[in-house]
């Protein structure tokens, strides 16, 4: 293909704030611009499952109408294709990947509305769906904004086409999965891009017994920690104004507690092959 004509992107886009979320469709709009999009989304809000998955009961898949969700303006562009999906987000990604869609260029997560750093990737839902590209080896993106009563989808619809186009053109397309986190200000606020490492725990929980309900309970995640927010963290740039790009791998394992752990299971009784 000549090199002036660019290659269409197929692109997965999923979320957790649930099909009817106006991210979602803020990032649809933008990336209908690089290529094709296929929606595939949860049919109600699922913030904060993680990376959970249903298993043993069926999850029922409707076409959902695309009309009236996307701006006129758009017809232009690339078609948009959309599915919901009463299962969380990672089973939107699944079976989108698997099934509905198949092979894609691009999974893209979000937008989310409220920032998701630091820690707080394990228990986001945003994250947890873009996994599912990141493990089939796609280039995927989990997109947030740091606002949840007031997003401002704006600039971060704006970067996300941006950073498609980017992956579109790499000549060295890898499997990456990119934590991108945009201040909720007007685009003329934001300071610029920081590719940035990811911060600590971000939040704690608070739980209170409903009132009037003895016997129920309600977590809220409303405590403030900043144990690891410096320079060159996500929730530093978040705080400065800056879009922050932390590229994340999943591993989990410990080496540094190896000796420990060693020490504290060795010469277990009845378990040690040495022991008598
Ligand atoms: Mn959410």
């Amino acid at each position: 293909m000549p090199s002036h004509i660019h290659e269409v992107l197929k692109i997965l886009l999923t979320n957790d704030d649930g099909i009817e979320a106006p991210g979602l469709w803020a990032a649809a709009k933008a990336l209908r611009q690089v290529g094709e999009v296929y929606v595939s989304a949860p049919h109600q809000e699922r913030s904060g499952v993680g990376s959970a998955l249903t298993l043993r009961a069926p999850i029922k898949v409707s076409d959902y109408p695309v009309y009236g969700r996307i701006p006129d303006e758009a017809a232009e562009a690339f078609p948009v294709t959309a599915f919901s999906v009463e299962g969380t987000p990672a089973d939107s990604c699944i079976i989108a990947l698997e099934k509905l869609v198949g092979k894609v260029d691009l999974v893209v997560s979000g937008i989310n509305a409220g920032s998701n750093v630091g820690w707080d990737v394990i228990v986001s839902g945003t994250v947890g769906a873009a996994l599912q590209g990141y493990f089939r080896g796609y280039p995927t993106i989990a997109i947030s904004v740091g606002g949840v009563r007031s997003p401002l989808f704006e600039a971060p619809a704006k970067f996300l086409g941006l950073l498609a186009s980017r992956v579109r053109d790499s000549e060295d397309r890898q499997g990456t999965l990119l934590n991108v986190n945009v201040p909720n200000v007007a685009v003329e606020r934001i300071g610029g891009v920081k590719v940035t490492s990811l911060g600590g725990r971000s939040y704690g929980e608070s739980v209170r017994e409903e009132i009037g309900a003895p016997g129920q309970y309600k977590i809220d995640r409303n405590v403030p920690i900043s144990a690891d927010a410096g320079e060159g963290t996500d929730i530093w740039a978040l705080k400065n104004n800056f879009v922050s790009v932390t590229p994340l791998r999943v591993t989990l394992g410990h080496q540094d507690q190896t000796s420990y752990v060693e020490s504290l299971v060795s010469g277990l009784p009845a378990l040690t092959a040495t022991q008598v």
